[in-house]
């Protein structure tokens, strides 16, 4: 283990924020000290650019990151010294208004109108699905390349509609609160983009450690070297992953993140100074 890099790529809401405050003051040294040891930390969410950087500011550091669904990550020179990109970032999507004129143009109607846009609603309305304040909730609303979504109908017809997205390039994501509409992009595909260009590039190889608690984090869990499952408080979540390797957490975020690290690393033999 010790000529790898390793890599903790992390969802936030439900992983290691707390699922209703968005809160992780419980883990927030530990974090730091995993820093410290050297291990990188990469936020890979559904959040958008701003609602990170509120967290960076909270956490008072600077980390790599991946936003909206594997969209596009950034301060990759914070993976690696020498990665030289185009302000700094790679970007894996389309932009939000030719997603929207995709959608408009070639979705059947009929499930045009069961997708009930986040932008489209009352701000009471969007803090509520959402769980977020109006100080927040701006954050939320700023995308760049995703269309959060409430769908009115059953699971059949979500898994008809995710279908149908397919045939036109794009995804569903679904998140511990909500859908997402968003181009052919996934955690796991912005991952191991990441995790290939430090090996081609630099001849570094990489423990991926990633930690997730809704189906999309499934694709960034399957291609990981330790997945890890934190629980939700108000639903089961994940049960039907069964590979021995997952790890699952007894505590719901943030504590829940704490113990996964723990437990991932110990089974590396890496031990935590400080
Ligand atoms: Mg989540």
């Amino acid at each position: 283990m010790k000529n790898s890099q390793i890599l903790i790529f992390t969802d936030l809401d439900g992983s290691l924020l707390n699922h209703n405050n968005f809160e992780f003051k419980e883990i927030k040294n530990f974090i730091l000290n995993c820093i410290k040891n050297g291990i990188k930390i990469i936020p890979n969410t559904s959040k958008t650019k701003s609602e990170i950087q509120v967290f960076l500011d909270q956490l008072g550091q600077n980390l790599p990151f991946i936003v909206e669904n594997g969209a596009a990550i950034h301060n990759l020179d914070l993976v690696h010294p020498k990665f030289k990109f185009k302000n700094n970032s790679l970007v894996f999507s389309r932009s939000i208004s030719e997603i929207l004129e995709l959608f408009e143009k070639s979705m059947p109607i009929d499930f045009q109108k069961r997708c009930l846009f986040l932008k489209d609603m009352k701000s009471i309305e969007q803090m509520k699905i959402l769980g977020l304040n109006k100080k927040y909730l701006p954050f939320a609303l700023n995308r760049d390349y995703s269309m959060p979504l409430v769908f009115d109908g059953s699971k059949e017809l979500v898994s008809e509609f995710t279908c149908l997205l397919k045939k036109i390039g794009m995804k569903l994501h679904e998140g511990g609160r909500i859908y997402n509409i968003c181009d052919d992009c996934s955690k796991g595909k912005a991952m191991t983009t990441l995790t290939e260009k430090l090996k081609n590039e630099f001849n570094t190889n990489s423990h991926t450690i990633v930690i997730g608690d809704s189906p999309n984090d499934i694709s960034m869990l399957n291609v990981s070297d330790q997945p890890c499952i934190i629980p939700l408080p108000n639903k089961k979540n994940l049960c039907h992953l069964k590979d021995k390797k997952i790890i699952r957490a007894t505590q719901s975020a943030p504590q829940g993140w704490e113990e996964v690290v723990r437990v991932s690393l110990k089974k590396i033999n890496f031990e935590l100074e400080g």
